[in-house]
């Protein structure tokens, strides 16, 4: 295993439905409304009580379902689906979800968003206790520890697993007469409960899902529960009440979409408090905001509005390039930025822009726009990222669980500036990234109750299977700072 064990599993989108008719044709829906969670593939499976039907395959769902036939053949009133972010080299079909598992006394589907970190370990016992996996994904342990203590019953067996597999995790589970939904302990990914009018009840990542299908927003699912849904209801149960908010803040920051309302905070409010924080943070005198659509377009909105400047579209977005993030190469992904992004030259030439942008990661996507905004003619280029230097990894299940690719886990401030060509760059600090998302029901979680950990290494879990490497890549961070303080 490589010092730093690249997740298998990363940020996805799930959706469930349990008592309508045409089940898959919802959850369609609702996935294609996931769909900024994951790009790479796409799965349903649906149960009429009697079996479990399952189609799955990669690429965007309207691929994966182009042939109408095979939503017509998930027939039943109980579906679950899943759009699936993963990265290159592990892209195989094996690895779509929802799993289908067939056991003599009943088939289970699983969908997982978010990435365990003791998988290895997990994934090592088992296989020496006999265990047979058929996918390399992370996902598949749970249904094997269910297996294991199955004797229990189905819903102790899962229980007591919840609480052998660590890290984060909302796990949407179909059984022919149920449907069930779990969360971690700090339930670090979205999860929301929605209901139709018909009485039906809805699971889905995000409330623009929700919203979709027309079903009313009931609650979150909170850190430690397992919901059940079956003929009879809906059961809110505990595996463990050792929990504590800390949810990812790179939901706010960037993934989530602004029209999805989590833990009570809708996302681009935040976003716009985000970029009026970091406004009062760092005033500059310039001539316009600009943001970077589509992702930082609320936060630059709030820069502007705090700054009193105006509020201008000096980048556009071409609608039909994907995303450039996970191409496999660096040189694949500057070429994929400029495919993506145009300056607009009659807005910018002459002027001093402020470019609002939600985050910096590997520094490609500010890199470029600033060659870009330059090229159109731009006199000055400010770069102002509203959210905090990214350092640290995240092993909860986004695309960035090596600290070799990050940016600011190398580089101080000042170089970075240097390394983009901006003429000045700054942050949102923690505080005011945690001030600016204010999730009303944190309580006394620490953090306001949000995984920052991305921006000052303070995890909420033990790392497990991680923790070696990303000490010993601590310890080379460490060397290269005072490599570059030297220089
Ligand atoms: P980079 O070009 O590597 O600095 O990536 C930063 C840009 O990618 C930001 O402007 C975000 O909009 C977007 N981004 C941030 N985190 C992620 C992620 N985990 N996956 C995909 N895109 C991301």
């Amino acid at each position: 295993m490589p010092a730093e064990i690249k997740g298998l599993n990363e940020e996805c989108g799930v959706f469930g439905v349990f008592g309508v008719q045409d089940a898959s044709q919802l959850t369609y829906y609702g996935l294609h409304t996931l769909q900024h969670r994951g790009q790479e593939g796409a799965g349903i499976v649906s149960t009429d009580s009697k079996e479990l039907y399952q189609h799955r395959d990669r690429g965007l769902l309207a691929k994966v379902f182009a042939n109408p036939n095979e939503l017509k053949r998930l027939v039943g009133d109980a579906a679950i689906g899943h759009v699936r972010y993963g990265t290159s080299g592990h892209n195989s079909i094996a690895n779509v979800q929802p799993f289908l598992f067939h056991f003599h006394d009943g088939d289970v589907a699983l969908a997982h968003n978010g990435n365990l970190t003791n998988a290895v370990t997990l994934r090592r016992q088992l296989e020496d206790d006999g265990a047979v996996f058929q996918s390399d994904s992370d996902t598949e342990i749970l249904i094997h520890l269910v297996r294991k203590y199955i004797k229990e019953g189905f819903i102790p067996a899962l229980k007591k697993s919840l609480n052998i597999v660590h890290g984060g995790f909302a796990f949407l589970l179909l059984q022919k007469d149920r449907l069930i939904a779990a969360l971690d302990p700090n339930g670090i990914r979205p999860l929301c409960i929605g209901q139709l009018e018909n009485g039906a009840y809805v699971v889905a990542s995000e409330t623009c899902a929700l919203d979709i299908v027309n079903a009313k927003f009931i609650r979150d699912v909170q850190p430690g529960e397992l919901i059940v849904i079956d003929r009879d209801g809906l059961h809110i149960d505990h595996y463990t009440t050792n929990t504590q908010l800390a949810i990812c803040s790179m939901e706010y920051i960037y993934f989530a979409r602004p029209d999805s309302i989590i833990h009570g905070v809708t996302v681009h409010n935040a976003r716009k408090q985000m970029g009026r924080l970091l406004a009062k943070q760092y005033p500059i005198d310039a001539d316009m905001v600009i943001g970077v659509p589509n992702s930082s377009l609320s936060a630059a909105s709030g820069y502007a509005e705090e700054s009193g400047l105006p509020y201008e579209m000096g980048l556009i977005k071409s609608q039909y390039v994907a995303r450039t993030f996970i191409q496999p190469t660096q040189a694949l992904r500057e070429q994929g930025v400029h495919l993506k992004l145009s300056a607009v030259r009659g807005v910018v030439a002459g002027k001093r822009v402020i470019v609002v942008d939600d985050s910096l990661v590997r520094g490609t996507t500010s890199k470029q726009i600033i060659k870009m905004l330059r090229h159109a003619g731009a006199k000055e280029v400010h770069m102002l990222i509203a959210s905090p230097p990214f350092k640290f990894p995240c092993f909860y299940g986004i695309d960035i669980s090596t600290r070799s690719e990050l940016m600011a886990a190398h580089y101080s401030v000042s170089t970075m500036k240097e390394l983009i060509g901006a003429d000045s760059l700054h942050f949102l600090s923690v505080e005011n990234l945690i001030k600016a998302i204010n999730i009303p029901d944190a309580g006394d979680a620490p953090y306001g109750g949000l995984t920052v950990a991305y921006f000052n290494g303070d995890y909420p879990t033990p790392l497990y299977d991680y923790e070696e490497g990303y000490l010993k890549s601590l310890n080379e961070q460490e060397k290269r700072a005072r490599k570059e303080l030297k220089s």
